[in-house]
């Protein structure tokens, strides 16, 4: 077979304590999953579920390298969120069995236009573009399950230019991992490859250019970014 022109490379993200790569195929994400967030985003927790939306592969930002700050957006956000690697195809899973399909796990930002997204969610239509957009999934290297365990617990955090603006913990997750990847593998096959963001606490806020953004998760790793 000869193809009309040679396919961009795979993206990947480092697997800690190793050389080796994990490829990434799609990017899912998780919305309103944490109780003080949906709060803070107007919404009622009693009424709203997590939703999930997506982010193309190559939206991967390694750790330590610079974004741009994007156009079309006048309130550019950080969202800090557990990152959960699917090692294992998966499809239709029970949340008993759903921690057998994970890789391992990593902290990832969930870069947002939020003033887009809020007129876009405000007139019920997709909001794509506001999540989905070039260099928009800043993430740390991958820390394999095997090494780490299957984290429940572990503050989650992030900063920008040193002051604490997201402080809470993973256990404040509406649905845990295990929901997720079975309410997520009804919907889509999970493939090896595949990444999900889990949600942000509640202190979104905007970022300007030169800003430092500084995250972690206890017992995972930690993520910065600089926008430029
Ligand atoms: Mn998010």
């Amino acid at each position: 077979m000869t193809m009309i022109f040679e396919p961009k490379a795979t993206p990947t993200v480092d697997i800690a304590g190793t050389d080796k790569k994990f490829p990434v195929n799609r990017i899912y994400c998780v919305g309103l999953n944490y109780v003080d967030h949906v709060r803070e985003f107007g919404e009622d927790p009693a009424k709203i579920k997590p939703v999930y939306f997506m982010k193309p592969g190559d939206a991967v930002v390694a750790n330590g390298v610079d974004v741009p700050y994007p156009s079309h957006t006048k309130n550019f956000h950080y969202e800090i969120e557990l990152v959960v690697a699917i090692g294992k195809r998966a499809s239709f899973v029970s949340e008993a069995d759903a921690e057998n399909y994970i890789y391992g796990y990593a902290v990832g930002n969930d870069l947002t236009r939020r003033d887009m997204q809020l007129a876009l969610k405000d007139k019920g239509m997709p909001w794509d573009p506001s999540k989905g957009f070039d260099m928009s999934a800043p993430i740390s290297t991958i820390h394999q399950a095997s090494a780490i365990g299957h984290p429940k617990h572990g503050r989650i955090w992030l900063s920008v230019n040193g002051d604490v603006k997201q402080d809470s913990d993973i256990d404040q997750m509406i649905s845990g991992t295990a929901k997720i990847i079975s309410e997520l593998s009804e919907l889509y096959t999970l493939e090896p490859g595949d990444l999900i963001f889990t949600g942000t606490p509640s202190g979104i806020g905007p970022v300007v250019s030169g800003d430092l953004m500084e995250a972690g998760i206890d017992g995972i790793d930690t993520l910065t970014t600089r926008v430029r």
